[in-house]
């Protein structure tokens, strides 16, 4: 049974991005079409008194929280008064006023960097400020455990029912295929195309190859997010609403491989005959970032789709969309 109606009033902030558009694509496949869709000449998610005013106008009754400033780890290493600046500011704006406006439940979207550097693997949720985060990505991390507390912070002084999620390294059709500043999995596709496209004899992969990285496809993480918004009360509740359990799970496939085995993946995929050559003055960023996936298995939900697979619809989509991409 689904606790959200189909008529339910859901608003998806950040539905032009990688994961909010996933999440309305998977929304309007279960049936829900009363979808409150803003977007950035309509609303600046920035602007306290507009975010205000447009949740007191509109009334939504679910929120995905799915706006944020992302990058890659260069980006990360390169904006990080942004990174931290306009997520705190967008997070808070949307939580604070989807209090006000008495929004029934509202889904976060963190992110896995939010746990220490050297947490041990798999992580799972408890092991959140036991350690130091990784310098590529703090600012970032920090903003996101911020909006994760400030959830758990409002369920306990208001008796809301904002949670979250926390997804692994995200990827697919409508990621940013940025040189510089987009994550792995989508430089590299976009790379190892342009070299198979110019007969180039190598392909630079930054850092050593050897950092291990879990990967989730968008459309499952767009799934899960919906399983979670959907939880009956009492699951949601018991397991996600009792401080000082975490008020958020994570979202993953459970599956790691190193940088250099995704670029092999990624070199079959796209049919490049080359080799790869590893840059070792670019950072590597954390060891292994995996995520113990067990609160969402015993939930009853668990990721399918393979690598490989979602490699292959990823570097599909980039082939049919490739003018906007390098736009
Ligand atoms: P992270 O998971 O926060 O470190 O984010 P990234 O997706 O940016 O990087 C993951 C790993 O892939 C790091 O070890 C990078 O050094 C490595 N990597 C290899 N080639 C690239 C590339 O072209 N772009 C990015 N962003 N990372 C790369």
């Amino acid at each position: 049974m689904n606790f959200m109606k189909k008529s339910a009033r859901i608003f998806v902030a950040g539905h032009g991005g990688l994961a909010g558009s996933a999440i309305v694509s998977r929304l309007r496949g279960a049936g829900y079409d009363n979808l409150l869709l803003a977007g950035r000449g309509e609303l600046d998610l920035l602007d306290q008194g507009a975010v205000r005013a447009f949740f007191a106008a509109e009334r939504p009754e679910y929120v995905f929280l799915a706006a944020a400033k992302v990058g890659g780890i260069h980006a990360n290493n390169t904006y990080p008064a942004e990174f931290l600046y306009e997520n705190l500011t967008i997070q808070g704006n949307v939580i604070h006023s989807a209090w006000l406006a008495g929004v029934r439940r509202l889904l976060f979207l963190g992110s896995s960097c939010i746990y220490p550097r050297l947490a041990p693997q798999p992580m799972k949720e408890t092991d959140l400020l036991t350690g130091e985060l990784e310098p590529t990505n703090e600012p970032y991390a920090i903003a996101k455990i911020a909006g994760l507390k400030m959830c758990e912070a409002y369920n306990r002084q208001y008796g809301t029912r904002f949670v979250a999620v926390m997804p692994t390294n995200l990827y697919g059709p409508g990621d940013n295929f940025h040189p510089e500043n987009s994550h792995v999995l989508p430089a590299l596709i976009r790379r190892f195309h342009e070299a198979r496209l110019a007969g180039a004899p190598e392909v630079i992969v930054w850092g050593s190859g050897t950092p291990l990285r879990e990967f989730l496809y968008i459309d499952e993480m767009a799934d899960g997010s919906l399983f979670v918004m959907n939880l009956d009360e009492a699951t949601l509740a018991g397991h996600l609403l009792r401080y000082p359990k975490p008020c958020f799970v994570n979202l993953g496939s459970g599956v790691e491989v190193s940088i250099r085995q995704l670029a092999e993946t990624i070199r079959e995929v796209v049919g490049y005959g080359g080799k790869l050559t590893f840059d070792a003055s670019k950072p590597d960023g954390a060891p292994r970032k995996l995520l113990d996936v067990s609160a969402m298995k015993a939930l009853g939900w668990e990721a399918k789709v393979s690598l490989r697979q979602g490699v292959e619809e990823t570097y599909a989509w980039f082939l049919r969309n490739i003018e906007r991409v390098r736009g």
